[in-house]
C-alpha cells in the first residue's frame, strides 16, 4: 500500500490531508506533529481567541468526525528529525522511523527572537501556538502594561487586543515605519496613526533595545538613547524563522524557505513542501499567510497524487486591528516606483491601490473593503487597464469596471 507521509500539522498539513483524502487517496497516511493540538488555524490567536472573544476549539480546520474519516496514523507529541533520502525514509526523535513513498514538509515557521537572552525572561513571551497564547493571555489578565517588540502584523494585533482591555502599551519597531516589510510608507503611516489614536505609544527606529528582569518580574526595557520603561510583560514579535531545517540537512535546494516548483515539488521528485516553509514558486520566498498555506497544499496534494495542480496564487492577506479590516493583494514593490490611488468612501472605509506604467493594478490596501478586494483580484489576474481618476472618485460604483 502507498503511504504518504507529512511532517507538520498546522494549515497547510491539515488542507493536504484532506484534500489527499478527498481526491480518493487509499494509502496511509502519517503525520508527525511537535503540537498536541493539530490542524488548527493561527490568526485568531492574535485577535479573537487572546481577547477571549473566541474558544480554542474553534481553531479547529475539521470536525472530529472529519480527522477520523482522514484515517491518519498520528505520530505525536514527536519531531521529524531527519529525511534519509537514500532509503525513502522519515527519522523521528522517538526513534521511530518512517517510510515513505511521499513525503510533504509543511513545518511552517517559529517565532524570531533576536536575543536569545530574552528566552530566559519569564514575562517575555512570543506568540505562534495555543500554548503561546494561553500563557500570553493569562499575563494579560493581571498586567497593566505591556511592551510589544516588532510593529508587524501580530506585534500590532496584540497591541489593538491590550488596548481594548485597557492595557497601557507600547510598540518598540527596530524600523523606521510599522510593517515594512509588507506595505508602502504611506500604509505604515495609516497603520501608526489608528494606534497612536487609541492611545498607543509606538517607538520607531528602535534599533538598541535591551530588556532587564527585575526581581517582582517586570521587565525594564532600556531603548537607547530615548527611554526606560518597565512593564508587566513583553511580547516579542519580531518576524518569524522559517522551519527548513529539514530541508537543508536533506541537501534539499533552500532558500529562504524549500524551494518547489509550482506543483509544489521540492529538488526530490518525492518530496514536497507547502506553507510558510516553501518559497512561493512564482515570487521566489516565502509568504507566510494562512491563503497561501491553505492553497499551496492543496495544490500539492494533488500534484502528489498525479493530478499536476499549479499554483500560482496572488499573495493576499489580512490583518484585523480595532475596528478596522485590512486586506492586503498582491505585492508592494517600491522600486518600480508605483503609482498610489487613495479612494476613501467613508472615514472608516478606504483603499491604497498601487499602479504600473500601464496603470495595472499591482498591490491594494483595502480598509473595510472586502468587495473591492475580490474584484481586484480578478483585475490583477487579467492584467486590467484600469482608470485612476475613476478609482479615486469615491462617487463612483467600481464594480461596474469589468475585469
Ligand atoms: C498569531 C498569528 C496570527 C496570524 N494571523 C494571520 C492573519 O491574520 N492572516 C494571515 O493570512 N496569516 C496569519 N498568520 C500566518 C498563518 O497563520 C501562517 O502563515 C500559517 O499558519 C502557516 O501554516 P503552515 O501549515 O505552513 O505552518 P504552521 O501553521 O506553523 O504549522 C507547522 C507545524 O509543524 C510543526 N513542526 C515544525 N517542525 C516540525 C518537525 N520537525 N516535526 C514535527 N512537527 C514540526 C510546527 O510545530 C507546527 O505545528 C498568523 C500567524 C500567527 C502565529
Amino acid at each position: 500500500m502507498e503511504r504518504i507521509v507529512v511532517v507538520g500539522a498546522g494549515q497547510a498539513a491539515g488542507w493536504a490531508v484532506s484534500t489527499l483524502r478527498q481526491e480518493g487517496f487509499q494509502g496511509e497516511i502519517h503525520v508527525v506533529s511537535n503540537e498536541h493540538q493539530i490542524f488548527y488555524e493561527r490568526p485568531p490567536l492574535s485577535k479573537q481567541v487572546l481577547s477571549k472573544e473566541a474558544s480554542y476549539d474553534s481553531l479547529n480546520l475539521f470536525s472530529p468526525e472529519q480527522i477520523d474519516a482522514f484515517s491518519v496514523q498520528w505520530h505525536k507529541p514527536d519531531l521529524a528529525t531527519q529525511i534519509d533520502r537514500d532509503h525513502k525514509q522519515v527519522i523521528l526523535e522517538s526513534g521511530k522511523i518512517l517510510p515513505y513513498d511521499k513525503l510533504l514538509i509543511a513545518t511552517g515557521s517559529r517565532a524570531r527572537v533576536p536575543v536569545n537572552t530574552w528566552k530566559n525572561i519569564s514575562n517575555v513571551v512570543t506568540l505562534r501556538d495555543v500554548q503561546d497564547c494561553e500563557r500570553l493571555a493569562n499575563l494579560l489578565e493581571t498586567a497593566k502594561s505591556i511592551a510589544i517588540i516588532g510593529g508587524g502584523w501580530i506585534g500590532l494585533e496584540i497591541a489593538a487586543t491590550a488596548r481594548k482591555q485597557g492595557k497601557q502599551v507600547h510598540v518598540f519597531e527596530y524600523a523606521e515605519r510599522l510593517c515594512g516589510r509588507s506595505v508602502s510608507p504611506e500604509v505604515s503611516e495609516f497603520l501608526k496613526e489608528i494606534h497612536e489614536q487609541q492611545g498607543t505609544k509606538v517607538h520607531l527606529n528602535s534599533k538598541n533595545l535591551h530588556l532587564i528582569e527585575s526581581l517582582d518580574q517586570t521587565v525594564q526595557v532600556l531603548n537607547h538613547p530615548e527611554t526606560a520603561e518597565t512593564f508587566d510583560c513583553v511580547v516579542v514579535g519580531a518576524g518569524a524563522e522559517i522551519a527548513k531545517e529539514l530541508g537543508v540537512s536533506a541537501g534539499l535546494a533552500v532558500k529562504d524557505g524549500i524551494v518547489v516548483n509550482c506543483y509544489g515539488q521540492t529538488s526530490d521528485v518525492d518530496i514536497y513542501a507547502a506553507g510558510d516553509v516553501a518559497i512561493h514558486p512564482v515570487l521566489g520566498y516565502c509568504i507566510q499567510s494562512w491563503a497561501n498555506a491553505q492553497n499551496q497544499a492543496i495544490a500539492a496534494a494533488k500534484s502528489m497524487l498525479g493530478v499536476a495542480t499549479e499554483y500560482s496564487d496572488i499573495p493576499w492577506l489580512w490583518s484585523d486591528q480595532y475596528q478596522f479590516n485590512i486586506q492586503i493583494l498582491g505585492t508592494y514593490q517600491a522600486q518600480s516606483n508605483p503609482k498610489l490611488i487613495i479612494r476613501q468612501s467613508s472615514p472608516a472605509q478606504l483603499s491604497y491601490l498601487y499602479l504600473d506604467e500601464h496603470n495595472r493594478l499591482m498591490n491594494l490596501i483595502a480598509v473595510n473593503d472586502a468587495k473591492l478586494v475580490k474584484l481586484a483580484k480578478r483585475w490583477i489576474q487579467n492584467s486590467t487597464i484600469l482608470d485612476p481618476k475613476l478609482l479615486a472618485d469615491p462617487e463612483f460604483n467600481v464594480m461596474k469596471l469589468k475585469p
